[in-house]
């Protein structure tokens, strides 16, 4: 039996005289993650967006496992197209493609559409004869319009007659690329996977920063932050990841600034560098894994400080989640047995014993004018290594 799968696109449809620009940017994205799955016809009608596979050989479990991660999408589900475009064909498609489904369940109802108003059948004819026949061939069942087990529904479209069942959930969102990019400080810990995530799925396209102390820190942990990055761009799609020496500017940190500022004056140069490449990438944010109290610099006295060193809008998606719940959406998207690792992050080493938690800015920046960093930012970003982040296993 043919299948095709039925997209149902969500918040975009709210945009008013945006949606065109937002639908044909979608369409663009699903064509682009398929791409490696062979042929495929993408079409939009009717506020859904159908995909027709081409190729006899497309595995459709597999076209649904990306579909699901493309952010836009509401609903999707798989479609039998009726052989023919006839009441009979409907009656004949609808009892055998759904017969799994069907054989397991209690009730049903049946829901049809026609947006094919030359078809010769009504909406409600269609469903009361589909729904005598599902009765016919599985008598166990019995019909229930409050709160079926299963809505069966039928569409008759353009072209084609359509049979599905269930709508499974899509990831929601916007499309990625209808947001203007950002850049995320990556590390490879929980959090920062999950703030990439949580900014494609409202439509930014994401570049990855990332700071490497070698050789405190090591190769295992860089290649570690790719392996996160390319779960993180099963969502948002390819990027580059910069790879920032930071080794110098911590060192010099250590031996020149006062210890209870070290991680402050760390971010502070984490901001100051980002922003320089932000700016230079064309991002017009910055986004970050922090989140209000998890840690010393994560104080709002210690980010007030942070926020100072940039004049970029810095996005904190998580800034009032707990922990638990930055954990649960790093399960769903499959970091989290990666993030936990152990691998040293730059931000571990040379860590205060006596962090301050309510620092004062002013002291904040005189402790860090001791460094004279300017100089060591430049090298480092003549430094930088830029690494393409792709979805492809290789
Ligand atoms: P994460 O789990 O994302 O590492 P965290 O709770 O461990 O976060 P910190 O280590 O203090 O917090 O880092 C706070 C934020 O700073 C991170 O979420 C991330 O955005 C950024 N960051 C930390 N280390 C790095 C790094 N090595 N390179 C780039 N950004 C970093
Ligand atoms: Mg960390």
């Amino acid at each position: 039996m043919k299948e095709i799968i039925l997209v149902k696109v969500g918040e975009i449809v709210l945009k008013g005289l945006n949606r065109r620009q937002f639908e044909d940017k979608l369409i663009k994205n699903i064509k682009k993650v398929l791409r490696h799955m062979g042929r495929f016809e993408i079409k939009s009608a009717q506020s859904a967006i159908s995909i027709i596979p081409l190729d006899d050989f497309i595995d459709l479990d597999e076209v649904c496992e990306h579909v699901r991660k493309i952010f836009g999408i509401v609903t999707y589900s798989r479609a039998a197209i009726c052989p023919e475009k006839t009441l009979e064909s409907i009656l004949e498609t609808a009892p055998k493609y759904l017969e799994e489904e069907l054989k397991n369940i209690k009730t049903f109802k049946v829901e049809a559409k026609r947006s094919d108003k030359k078809f010769p059948y009504k909406s409600p004819e269609i469903a009361r004869e589909t729904g005598a026949e599902i009765l016919r061939e599985f008598p166990h069942l019995k019909v229930d319009v409050h709160n079926p087990d299963l809505v069966v529904n039928v569409e008759v479209r353009d072209f084609n007659a359509y049979v599905r069942g269930k709508a499974l959930k899509g990831a929601g969102g916007i499309p990625v690329g209808t947001g203007g990019n950002a850049a995320i400080l990556i590390s490879g810990g929980i959090d920062s996977p999950v703030a990439a995530y949580m900014m494609a799925k409202r439509g930014i396209r994401l570049t990855a920063i990332h700071f490497a102390s070698p050789p405190y820190t090591s190769e295992r942990a860089e290649q570690k932050v790719v392996k996160l990055l390319k779960k993180v761009a099963l969502y948002s799609g390819d990027m580059n990841m910069y790879t920032v020496p930071f080794t110098e500017i911590q060192e010099t940190i250590r031996k020149k600034c006062p210890e209870e500022y070290f991680t402050l004056i760390m971010r502070r140069l984490m901001m100051k560098i980002s922003e320089r490449i932000a700016r230079d990438k064309g991002c017009l944010a910055l986004i970050t894994g922090e989140s209000l109290g998890q840690v010393a610099s994560q104080t709002i006295h210690a980010l007030a400080c942070t926020d100072n060193a940039t004049d970029l809008p810095v996005f904190r998606p998580l800034i009032g989640m707990d922990k638990q719940e930055i954990i649960d959406i790093s399960y769903d998207i499959d970091t989290f047995e990666t993030s936990i690792e152990p691998y040293e992050d730059c931000c571990t080493v040379f860590t205060p014993k006596h962090p301050r938690t309510k620092p004062v800015l002013e002291r904040v920046i005189d402790a860090e004018k001791l460094g004279e960093f300017e100089p060591m930012i430049e090298r480092a970003l003549e430094n930088l290594k830029v690494t393409y982040i792709n979805t492809r296993e290789d």
